[in-house]
Order: structure tokens, then C-alpha cells, then sequence
């Protein structure tokens, strides 16, 4: 028996979690995984609900869980909050209690969608990029961090850059083993020409090569990798990079397959326990409307089965049904083109169901 925490989140999150679930309860009953689900309040949720946006109950159901599979966190309606209480800053706090080291976000060109990419289909049809994105240190993390008055009465806001060599290890290798399942090519992406922290990084991944003779490193400026991501983006398989570069270039990743919409993300401990979760946010803008993509969520399931549940035939099965929807040319609003049937969030769902 497996259990698996449920956190819903903010605006789109309860929405797209709800088609994510019967998914999982569908491959659950069909390939006799007994996965056992729990839910709890992470984010502005949890701030309504009990004061603060990532509660204790919340941290010790996640430690009793084999694995999360989290909606998204955020919103307008929390704007005003002190910066402690921020809905994100529930997102952060569980990412590092748990030690959730490595975000891994693959960026995949379903062929059925290359018209729905922002690039020419020449560029992008076949992309499969993987971006290994350590999540719980660098400037995000980083102390001494805030906003200050100086002797001038000026404000100062400032944030604090750094890695030490264990982090950079431990993010290294499981790019390297990430990369060793797959076109075994590995980029690391850094700024080493103008920050020391990254340098660092530089140097701790170039020595660790020698531990993974078949794969090719090389490294990149980031940007010069976000200008390689929209020129060529067909030339990465495995991108390693901090907390901050990794944030932005998978988002970038993210446009050249259609849509934020279709994709999703693991964030992993080193025993590989996770937290799965697609790569958009709350998205308030169509929050309530039945229009989200909940393809991303669905997909992360697929993930969480793939990499923490060990259960690949449920997890295949998952990603065909996708596919089967797209061929049968259902789409929800952010990847619609002409000639198309669009449908809203919960058709799209009875659809992966009914494929599976
Ligand atoms: P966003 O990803 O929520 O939305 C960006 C754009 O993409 C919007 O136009 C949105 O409508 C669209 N979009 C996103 N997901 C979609 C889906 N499934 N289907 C169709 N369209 C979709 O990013 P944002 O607007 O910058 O942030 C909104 C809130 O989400 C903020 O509060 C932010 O802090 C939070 N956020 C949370 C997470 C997370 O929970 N992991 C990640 C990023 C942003």
C-alpha cells in the first residue's frame, strides 16, 4: 500500500487536482496499485483555513506520505499579506522541510501540437528537453536577505547568492543519472563569468565528469542558454542549473512545447520520495471558469508513479491516454489551433479517463 498526500492549492489548483485525481483513482483501481489518498491545505488555502500557508499538519502528513501531488499555490487575494505568510512562501517552506533537492521538468513536443508552439514546427517538433533545476538553495534561500534602510534614508532591497559543495553534488548527480537514462548529453548552465557562486558550481560539476565517462558536459552562460533555448532549442537533452536560472529557462522550455499547461514536474528527495506538480502557477486570470488545462497534473501523476510509486505500466498507460486525447483532437483553450474541438477542464479529464 502506497499513500499519497493531496494538496489542491489556490484558484485553478482544486480545479485541475480534481480531473488529476479521478486519473489516479481510475490507474489505481485498474492496475491494483492500493494507493491510499489524504488531502491537506498548502498555500493560500491553508492561510484561510488556519493562519498560516504551510500548517504543521500539512508537513507531517507529507512526511507520512510516499508521495505529494500538489495543484498550485498563489493569488491576487493574498497579495497584501506579510511576506512571511505569502501562499509561495508555504510552496518553499514544504519544498525545503522536505529536502526536495531536484526539480525535474522535462519539456516535451507532443507531435499532435507543434502548431501550438510560439516557434516554427521545424524547430520544435521532437523536442525532449529535461531541465534539472535545484530547488531549495541559491538566491532563493539565500541569507542575509531583506530590505534595509541605509544612513542616506535610502531602501536597499537584497538577496544573497550562494551554494556550498554538497548541494552542487548532489543536484550534479542526479543530472548526470538523469542524463545517463537518456541522450546522455548533460549542459550545465551557470553565470561563472560574473558570479562566484557559480564558479563554484562550475568547477564541483566539471569534477564529477570523470564519475560518468559516457556522458558529454558542457557548460553555458544562462544567457546564452535562454538565447540557444528559442534558437536551437533541439540541441539539449539534460540542462542542470541553479534555483533562479532554473525557474526562468523552464519556463521558457515550458513556451516551446505549446503551453505551461502540458507540462509537469517532480520535485525529488534523495531517496526518491517527491512532490509532484505541473509547472504552471495558480493561473487566477481563469480561475473558476472550467477552462484550465488540467493535462500538466495529469501528467505529473504519470511522474509520481514513474518515480516514486514504481508503478511504470500505470504511468505509461497515463501518458498514451494524453496522447490518445490529443490524437483525438480535444483541447482545452491554451493549446487550441483552428480545426480543433475545444473542450473545458472536466471534459478534458472524462476524455484521459475514458482513453484509459
Ligand atoms: P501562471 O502559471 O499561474 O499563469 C501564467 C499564464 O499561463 C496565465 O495566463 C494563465 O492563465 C496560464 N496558465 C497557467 N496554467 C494554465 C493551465 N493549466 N491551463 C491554461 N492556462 C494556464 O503564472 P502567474 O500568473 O505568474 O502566477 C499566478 C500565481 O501563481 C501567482 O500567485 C504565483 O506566485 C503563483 N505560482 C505558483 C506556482 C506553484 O504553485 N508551483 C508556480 C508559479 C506561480
Amino acid at each position: 500500500m502506497s499513500k499519497v498526500l493531496v494538496l489542491p492549492g489556490d484558484n485553478i489548483g482544486p480545479e485541475i487536482i480534481t480531473e488529476a485525481v479521478r486519473v489516479l483513482e481510475t490507474v489505481n483501481q485498474k492496475f491494483g496499485l492500493g494507493i491510499e489518498l489524504d488531502y491537506a491545505h498548502l498555500g493560500g488555502a491553508a492561510l484561510d483555513a488556519v493562519g498560516e500557508p504551510c500548517p504543521q499538519e500539512t508537513l507531517d502528513k507529507a512526511r507520512a506520505s510516499d508521495a505529494i501531488l500538489l495543484g498550485a499555490v498563489g493569488g491576487p487575494q493574498w497579495d497584501d499579506v506579510e511576506r512571511h505568510l505569502r501562499p509561495e512562501k508555504g510552496l518553499l517552506t514544504i519544498r525545503s522541510e522536505l529536502e526536495l533537492f531536484g526539480n525535474l521538468r522535462p519539456a516535451i513536443m507532443y507531435p499532435q501540437l507543434a502548431h501550438a508552439s510560439s516557434l516554427k514546427p521545424e524547430f520544435v517538433s521532437g523536442l525532449d528537453i529535461l531541465i534539472v533545476r535545484e530547488l531549495v538553495g541559491g538566491i532563493y534561500f539565500g541569507e542575509p536577505r531583506g530590505i534595509r534602510t541605509l544612513d542616506n534614508g535610502e531602501r536597499e532591497g537584497y538577496n544573497t547568492y550562494k551554494y556550498n559543495e554538497s548541494e552542487i553534488r548532489r543536484i550534479g548527480r542526479m543530472a548526470f543519472e538523469a542524463a545517463m537514462v537518456r541522450g546522455k548529453r548533460l549542459c550545465s548552465v551557470d553565470k561563472s563569468n560574473v558570479l562566484e557562486a557559480t564558479i563554484l558550481w562550475r568547477e564541483i560539476i566539471t569534477s564529477m565528469a570523470a564519475d560518468y565517462p559516457e556522458v558529454e558536459l558542457s557548460h553555458m552562460y544562462v544567457d546564452n542558454a535562454a538565447m540557444q533555448l528559442v534558437k536551437e532549442p533541439k540541441q539539449f537533452d539534460v540542462v542542470v542549473t541553479g534555483n533562479m536560472f532554473g525557474d526562468i529557462l523552464s519556463d521558457t522550455a515550458a513556451m516551446l512545447t505549446g503551453s505551461i499547461g502540458m507540462l509537469p514536474s517532480a520535485s525529488l528527495d534523495k531517496d526518491g520520495g517527491g512532490m509532484y506538480e505541473p509547472c504552471h502557477g495558480s493561473a487566477p486570470d481563469i480561475a473558476g471558469q472550467g477552462v484550465a488545462n488540467p493535462l500538466a497534473t495529469i501528467l505529473s501523476v504519470a511522474m509520481m508513479l514513474r518515480y516514486s510509486l514504481d508503478a511504470v505500466a500505470a504511468a505509461d498507460a497515463i501518458e498514451k491516454a494524453v496522447s490518445d486525447v490529443l490524437d483525438q483532437g480535444l483541447r482545452t483553450g491554451d493549446i487550441y489551433t483552428d480545426g480543433m474541438t475545444r473542450v473545458g477542464t472536466v471534459e478534458m479529464g472524462d476524455a484521459v479517463v475514458a482513453a484509459l
